[in-house]
């Protein structure tokens, strides 16, 4: 439902398709995890001779206190609470775990010592997460599908694209047919970069203070403090957020090259006003894969509603000119956008900066005239390895850890080179690799409106020349789950609290589900179709839309569509004229419909050059508008800072483009500008004016105050004056002496 509001929904035929893929792919792994489960089993059976204990469906991702994997289903567990993955079991009964905890001979595990932090008492039962013979089930009904129809192809690639560059092409001329090379390049791991995805955005900015304000609005915090990254010495550094995003227009904050990495905002999750959100999701190419809601092909989408899902992103990296990102791995597959870049050029001073600073620093900083930047160029500089490199780059980094600075001393441990995320190649590191070990990254430069998306497994790592701001989203596609259980399998040997143990993922769960939802729409599918022929014209006919096919032309379809869109709309009969929240038609949401009304109450012309139609994209556009006046109302005039103002003038042009009619609150910000930041003559002389009323009102309240105080005095001296003399004294002392004796007189 989400999705339909952002562009994409699967179609039928792309649904078997696709489903007929990850029966491909997933089968086999399922297939895997199941047998691994059956071992256990048997020796379970053995020990017990009876069935194994059963529990409750479990929602939360539960993991193994001794590796830190998830479960998916089998696992040991004392009464204690101490648990334990299958695989650490298999490992124990090798003998491949260490420190005085051994398996029994019969194959059963004793609860570990509590340096291992068991109770070195019971014994480690075998429960279960999923019901009894699901998995085996599921597995079942894959086989029938698999045996009627395994004729699944290889993604083919055409002459269209030259097979030694990697493949590129631009948003705007995807065609159905690029799903194909996208597959086929994707298929072999290979990073594929999609030019001027933003061409398909409102034009929202993501300059790095638009989105401070927006997460301001959102948080209702106007001072929040940030932990970004000293590119200079890798040191933290806890900073203001507008500090920071001031320092990004700047180049520099105090001589340091700050970066922000891994940063998830308020205002770029699903949430109420999700502006930046919808509008990231928006420009994602090749949807299937990507969509965060429901691609078809995306694996960590496929978890039921009431399981706890992964943390996929979308992340942010704002990061000033010369900062770095350090070689690592993203456990899933990652889109990577540049939604902004800073236009100022300095990086030609910071480079002075580095080198006075850091005599010895290797790693920041444009290091060659090569790097100079042409911004037609592109603004930040990728390196990505192939899978097929790691061994070679790892071996490298290994070998040569210790000529690797920070601030000239090395790295201190390697518990692993890559997961580590401590090692950057600069360009003499890449030759040296490339003579000794023969291998090479892919290397290019990205742009604004770049995206990159890089398999999961391979190796990566950015240099900024410019400042800039990338938002990365994680997605699993089924060409790469054999990469991510390594990636997992990897993580189960690190230590616990390593940084990289964060981005665990329950892949065996993920693998299970996905198989179930493509069982059943295969299954689903053949039941209303028949023959198998037509299930194979379905799967070559070839008519994809990579979630670029936004509206249907026809009328009836857009009004369902748009019904859908409403979160207002809780029955799912209602209809079109349901008054809620509804506003020309389109369901916007009763606040939302109070504040548009408002407007056209107060500046009636503001609408009147639109026609506004029930289409999907005008709920965004509304929705967007509104936000945008909100934050109009909302904005204090006293607290206002110039380039907010320029901010605000920039949505006015944007809905101005679209023939909103702006000009009251564009005389308003005109106004605003030339009085409280401008050098209008008529505002000194008024300022001076005003002053000059004002000194006049401190003399006028003085005098009065000084004439109050002397009619007090004079009044009491009346008072007392009467009380001596008796109250005719003043007619006595005025008048004659026989005043008041005779009536008349
Ligand atoms: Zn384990
Ligand atoms: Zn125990």
């Amino acid at each position: 439902m989400q999705d339909m509001q952002q562009g994409y929904s699967c179609s039928e035929p792309n649904k078997i398709k696709y489903s007929k893929q990850i029966l491909y792919e997933v089968f086999p792994l399922v297939t895997r995890l199941n047998e691994d489960q059956l071992m256990e089993k048997e020796i379970e059976a053995k020990l017990k001779g009876a069935s194994i204990l059963e529990l409750e469906l479990q929602d939360a991702d539960v993991f193994c206190d001794n590796c830190g994997s998830y479960f998916f289903d089998l696992y040991r567990s004392c009464a204690c609470g101490y648990v334990l993955c299958l695989v650490c079991c298999r490992e124990l009964r090798d003998g491949q775990l260490k420190g005085g905890w051994k398996a029994c001979i019969d194959g059963g595990i004793p609860c570990p010592p509590k340096d291992f932090g068991g109770c070195n008492d019971g014994t480690l039962d075998l429960k279960r997460i999923m019901c009894v013979d699901w998995i085996v089930n599921i597995l079942e009904k894959a086989n029938r599908v698999y045996k009627i129809d395994n004729g699944y192809d290889d993604p083919q690639t055409c002459m269209e694209f030259n097979e030694s560059c990697l493949f590129s092409l631009s948003a705007k001329d995807i065609q159905p047919q690029h799903m194909q090379h996208f597959r086929s390049r994707w298929s072999k791991g290979e990073p594929i970069i999609v030019h001027d995805v933003l061409s398909a955005s409102s034009g929202l900015s993501w300059e790095p203070m638009v989105l401070w304000r927006a997460f301001r609005d959102k948080t209702k915090k106007d001072n929040y403090d940030v932990n970004a990254i000293n590119c200079l010495d890798w040191s933290k550094v806890t900073i203001n957020l507008s500090k920071f995003c001031k320092g990004y227009s700047e180049g520099q904050v105090k001589k340091r090259i700050l970066k922000l990495e891994d940063w998830q905002p308020c205002c770029l999750q699903q949430g109420e006003w999700p502006c930046h959100f919808i509008e990231f999701v928006k420009c994602l190419p090749f949807k299937d894969y990507t969509s965060p809601h429901n691609g078809y092909l995306n694996m960590a989408v496929k978890l039921p509603d009431l399981s706890s899902k992964p943390n996929m992103g979308p992340k942010m990296d704002i990061a000033y000119g010369g900062s770095v990102t350090k070689l690592h791995y993203e456990k899933s597959d990652t889109v990577n956008i540049m939604t902004h870049t800073n236009s100022a050029s300095t990086t030609l001073n910071k480079t002075k900066i580095v080198k006075q600073e850091h005599g010895d620093q290797h790693e920041v900083g444009p290091q060659s005239q090569q790097d100079v930047v042409d911004p037609m160029e592109g603004v930040a500089l990728w390196d990505i390895f192939q899978r097929q490199d790691v061994p070679k780059l790892e071996e490298y980094l290994r070998k040569h850890s210790a000529k690797f600075r920070h601030t000239g001393c090395s790295v201190e441990q390697v518990f692993h080179p890559i997961h580590d995320r401590t090692f950057y190649l600069n360009m003499e590191h890449k030759r040296k690799l490339k003579e000794e070990f023969g291998i090479e990254p892919w290397t290019f430069k990205q742009k604004l409106g770049d995206a990159v998306f890089i398999p999961a497994g391979c190796p990566y790592q950015v240099r900024n020349l410019k400042s800039s701001t990338k938002v990365e989203l994680n997605f699993i596609s089924p060409e790469s789950l054999g990469e991510c259980i390594r990636l997992q399998k990897e993580l189960r040997i690190l230590p616990n609290n390593h940084r990289a143990k964060q981005q665990k993922l329950n892949i065996g769960k993920m693998l299970i589900y996905a198989l179930d939802c493509a069982v059943s729409e295969l299954s689903r599918f053949m039941e209303s179709n028949g023959p198998t022929e037509d299930l194979h014209d379905q799967l070559t006919n070839d008519n994809d839309t990579n979630g670029w096919k936004c509206e249907s032309d026809n009328p009836q379809d857009t009004s369902s569509v748009f019904l859908a869109l409403s979160p207002s709309i809780d029955h799912p009969h209602a209809t079109i004229e349901d008054p809620e929240g509804l506003w020309r038609g389109i369901a916007v949401g009763q606040l939302e419909k109070e504040v548009l009304q408002a407007v056209e109450d107060r500046y009636p012309q503001t609408f009147q050059g639109l026609q506004i139609h029930p289409k999907p994209h005008w709920l965004s556009t509304l929705k967007a508008f509104h936000d945008f006046i909100k934050s109009f109302i909302q904005k204090s005039v006293r607290e206002l800072e110039e380039d907010e103002l320029t901010s605000l003038e920039t949505d006015i042009d944007f809905f101005e483009m679209i023939k909103f009619d702006l000009s009251w609150a564009r005389n308003r910000l005109h106004m605003v500008r030339n009085l409280k930041f401008g050098n209008d003559p008529l505002r000194l002389e008024l300022v001076e004016a005003s002053t000059r009323t004002e000194r006049a009102r401190v003399e006028f309240e003085r005098a009065r105050l000084e004439y109050d105080r002397a009619i007090d005095a004079r009044n009491t001296k009346l008072h007392e004056m009467a009380q001596k003399y008796g109250s005719e004294y003043d007619d006595v002392l005025n008048g004659e002496l026989g005043f008041g004796m005779v009536p008349g007189y």
